[in-house]
């Protein structure tokens, strides 16, 4: 089979892919140059909207509606674009074997390509029930979600259902995503997770308080301490049960898991230079998986090659260490810095070194928080969150060695999520938890 050649090809055609695209035509890149190479059928797309409006009853998000860069607030980059641009959007193609020493990729259909400098931009898949043995897990009707694919899937039976139990394995972003979209789809919806509140990577008890109280309020039924272990199906092989590990029973007619997700690096092992990352979720305790290590400008240990998005640690200067972030907006800009850093070298010039400051958001029912900074240190918690208020607005501040480093809000409007953004990036000196608690917003308005 033939085998083509580009300067640059980026593995992956997701989040990481489409603002890399913007950011190489914005660098001169000239037509013919650059391929990205998806094993997914559409162009590079907003993934965050899976989870949320791609799933709405009524007024739903579609492609073209949400490709890249729309979710910054940016030009929407159609599959015409790409085109135009003289950029080769390789779709439907799978790279089944990547060769970093001759710098050749194979994809699944046997075809070749060659390239002098590659950025992988692989992202995650997601962690199933199946990889860990548990009973009945490969039942129909147990869903993941992580492509347009997966989406469509549970659009799909939304539709075929119209309405019945959904059960929602983990309470994590898509957990909670999940089961607010399937309320809002008409479903009797049960959570279940095995921690002491949601999304405990990043809440306190006081802010997932907020969120549980708020959920039960629409109808979700949220089921604590507990995880599932095994499912059972019917004589089509649809599942009707999950089992929990307390002894509990639920009947079940769709089941949708958010387990957590794994990076994509398998195709470059042993190749470059990785670190190890633990897999903390909701229901899987333990395990390793491999990150792709780079520097400041999302270098790999190979010059040729970057890692971008999802797979890549890097070094976190505001906290001197090095980290991983699996969110939308490091994708987008971890992608413009190596593309920059790309043609910089290229012209014997240097760039800036990245200099994140963490910044995740989710949306759910009614609801918007953001977060910016490092959930570390002492928390307070401000501002009126009863989930019974017509318009609840409040939010944590996070403060170590006296300083504040880190702030969450629900509800703000964009000047005061632009207020609290500072204070994380400023970390300004904090008197007592008590004033700040008291101060709230009005504190990072000071700012
Ligand atoms: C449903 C959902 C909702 C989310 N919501 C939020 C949110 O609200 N806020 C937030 O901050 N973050 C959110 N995220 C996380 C965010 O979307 C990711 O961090 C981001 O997409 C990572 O970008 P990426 O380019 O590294 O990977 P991805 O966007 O996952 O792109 C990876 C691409 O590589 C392709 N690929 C993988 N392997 C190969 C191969 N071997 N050959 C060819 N192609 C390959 C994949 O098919 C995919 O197209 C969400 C994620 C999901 C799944």
């Amino acid at each position: 089979m033939a085998e083509k050649s580009f300067k640059y090809v980026i593995i992956g055609g997701g989040v990481s892919a489409g603002y890399a695209a913007r950011e190489f035509v914005k660098q001169g890149v000239q037509p013919g140059e650059l391929a990205i190479i998806s094993k997914e059928a559409v162009a590079p797309y907003e993934r965050p909207a899976l989870s949320k409006a791609y799933l709405f009853p009524e007024g739903a998000a579609r492609l073209p509606g949400f490709h890249v860069c729309v979710g910054s607030g940016g030009e929407r980059l159609l599959p015409e674009w790409y085109a135009e641009k003289g950029i080769s959007l390789l779709l439907n193609t799978e790279i089944v074997k990547a060769d970093l020493a001759s710098k050749t990729l194979t994809s699944a259909a046997g075809e070749t390509f060659k390239y002098n400098i590659l950025i992988i931009a692989t992202g995650s898949t997601v962690l199933k029930l199946t990889d860990f043995g548990v009973q009945g897990a490969d039942s129909k009707n147990i869903f993941y979600l992580r492509e347009i694919d997966d989406a469509d899937k549970l659009v799909e039976i939304i539709k075929a259902k119209k309405t019945g139990t959904a059960i929602v394995v983990g309470g994590g972003y898509i957990g909670l995503e999940l089961s607010a979209v399937l309320k809002i789809n008409n479903f009797d919806v049960k959570m279940v997770y095995p921690e002491p509140w949601c999304m405990p990577r990043l809440f306190t008890a006081d802010i997932a308080a907020f969120y549980e109280s708020y959920y039960a309020k629409k109808g979700v039924n949220i089921i604590k301490g507990t995880v599932a272990v095994g499912f059972t199906s019917n004589d089509d092989g649809e599942v009707k049960e999950v089992k929990l590990k307390d002894g509990r029973v639920l009947e079940a007619d769709i089941v949708v898991v958010g387990v957590g997700a794994r990076p994509l690096t398998t195709l470059f092992k042993g190749q470059v230079e990785e670190e190890k990352g633990g897999i903390k979720n909701s229901q899987i305790s333990h395990g390793l998986f491999s990150l792709l290590q780079t520097d400041e400008f999302f270098k790999t240990s190979l010059p040729d090659v970057y890692a971008v998005g999802d797979v890549a640690t890097f070094p976190m200067k505001m906290y001197g260490d090095i980290r991983r972030v699996e969110h939308v907006d490091h994708s987008r800009k971890s992608a413009e810095q190596a593309v920059k850093a790309i043609f910089a070298s290229e012209q014997g010039k240097t760039i800036e070194a990245y200099d994140y400051l963490p910044y995740f958001y989710s949306r759910s029912f009614d609801l918007s928080w953001q977060f910016y900074g490092d959930n570390v240190g002492d928390a307070v918690i401000f501002g009126d969150h009863d989930p019974a208020s017509a318009k609840p607005k409040f939010g944590s501040y996070w403060i170590k060695d006296g300083k504040v480093v880190g702030a969450f809000l629900e509800g703000g409007a964009p000047e005061e999520n632009q207020a609290i953004a500072k204070v994380a990036k400023l970390q300004p000196a904090a008197s007592s938890l008590d004033v700040l608690a008291k101060e709230g917003l009005e504190f990072a308005s000071k700012i």
